[in-house]
């Protein structure tokens, strides 16, 4: 399906609260995925629907889903996402969009304690939860979590819950689940393993697909860099190269995110790890590091990194190959957002060359061929066998203050005040990051 007009919020014949929300939010017109999904939802047909992080998802099953939701201190709708990052940001998402509604969610997750989640739905003031499977099927196990009056339910990146293993989590959850419901599968993908998914626990759904209007992988230009041997004084090279405004750079593991993490902050980068090992608060403190900018440059693994809509990132660097191919879809979108060009860079090892091929096969594109130049020194303090950060005087290796990504004017203050942790957080920001 394509859509044919350029449609309007306003032909949705969405309520005044709505169209008010997005007057604020500054929302003029609907994303392809907002103009295909929106009417089919409203209708409360079911919907699978192929969509990328960027494209607008959560606006385009969000808004339907406010729309329809009535005043009533029950459940009414579940959404379920893969990681505790993309619920949190589904949740902060819907809470604009339900500017003076009914409508109110929380966001369950794993890895904290129980007790705020178990206040906060004895409360009883919920209409909608958005939760990780595994947490989820935990209350529903204590009966802290009545599902019985639930109309709504999304599947967010299900390809990513798939791969995350949550296959038997979701089929226990829906078996509390009313079977008169309306049902939405969004997913970047589309393996046989989430048809099989749809086909089970949707009933006769549309398909819908944004393919108008450039998607993050379009937005974004993709490089591989031929690499042998250590990969970091390669890095060096190219962070000096394009001195990025602010980037992601993927590792395979939670170990090379932080011995990354460390190795660059010793280049006097503002760098930080985001891993799964991190306790909440540590992993909500390194975002909000990175969302204001007093980190620059996140080291991050995919897991960890799953979902995250941070505005203004310029670079995504594929340090390491991800563990599946398609991942690369979903790491390069962190980037090219919101309209904005972004780069991407693979780093490929002479026996990933095949599976740089396959990667330009899934994103759909021809890889340029970039050539980081002659490779730096390492400093001593950044070599691969250095345990801890060096900090405080470690040079900086980049050149002039970039304008902020906010779209502000140069950063003052630019490589100032370095703390002990080897993090520069001297930096005044003219505004924060937005998510
Ligand atoms: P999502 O794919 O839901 O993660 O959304 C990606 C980004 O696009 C988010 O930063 C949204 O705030 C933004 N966005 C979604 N819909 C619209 C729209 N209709 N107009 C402008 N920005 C939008």
């Amino acid at each position: 399906m394509q859509p044919q007009t350029q449609t309007t919020f306003q032909s949705f014949g969405l309520r005044p609260t709505t169209m008010a929300a997005l007057a604020k939010k500054g929302y003029k017109q609907p994303t392809p995925i907002q103009e295909l999904a929106i009417p089919i939802l409203l209708q409360g047909d079911d919907i699978i629907g192929q969509a990328q992080t960027g494209t607008g998802k959560t606006a385009a099953f969000g808004l339907p889903i406010v729309e329809d939701t009535r005043p009533g201190r029950v459940i009414q709708t579940l959404i379920l996402a893969p990681t505790r990052e993309l619920a949190n940001q589904i949740v902060g998402e819907l809470a604009w969009m339900a500017h003076g509604t009914p409508f109110k969610a929380t966001a369950i997750y794993g890895g904290v304690g129980f007790g705020n989640q178990i206040s906060s739905l004895r409360r009883g003031d919920l209409t909608c939860v958005v939760a990780c499977p595994g947490r989820l099927l935990d209350l529903l196990q204590r009966r802290e979590i009545d599902l019985r009056h639930v109309r709504h339910v999304v599947l967010d990146e299900a390809d990513r819950m798939l791969d995350m293993g949550f296959i038997r989590d979701i089929e226990k959850i829906f078996q509390h689940l009313p079977r008169d419901r309306q049902t939405m599968l969004f997913s970047a993908t589309m393996p046989p393993e989430v048809r099989k998914l749809a086909e089970r626990y949707l009933r006769t759904p549309e398909f819908v697909r944004a393919e108008s209007g450039p998607t993050a992988t379009e937005l974004t230009d993709q490089f591989e860099i031929k690499v042998q041997g250590d990969k970091f004084p390669v890095l060096l090279a190219l962070m000096q190269k394009e001195d990025p405004v602010a980037s992601v750079i993927f590792t395979k593991t939670k170990h090379g995110a932080k011995r990354l993490a460390r190795r660059l902050a010793a280049c006097g980068y503002k760098t930080d790890a985001l891993q799964g090992n991190l306790s909440q608060n540590a992993r909500d403190r390194v975002m909000a590091a990175f969302r204001d900018g007093s980190i620059e440059h996140l080291v991050a693994t995919d897991v960890a990194a799953r979902g995250l809509d941070v505005s203004g990132i310029t670079h995504v660097v594929n340090y390491d190959f991800p563990m599946v191919n398609e991942d690369y879809v979903h790491r390069i979108g962190r980037t090219g957002r919101a309209g904005k060009r972004g780069r991407a860079f693979l780093f490929v090892e002479r026996e990933e060359e095949r599976d740089a091929r396959a990667v330009e096969r899934i994103a759909g594109v021809k890889l340029e061929r970039y050539d980081v130049g002659p490779l730096p020194q390492v400093p001593a303090e950044a070599s691969a066998g250095a345990q801890k950060p060096q900090l405080a005087h470690s040079r900086t290796p980049r050149g002039p203050p970039k304008p902020h990504r906010g779209g502000g004017n140069g950063r003052s203050g630019h490589g100032g005040g370095r703390s002990s942790q080897g993090r520069s957080y001297g930096s005044a920001r003219p505004q924060g990051r937005r998510w």
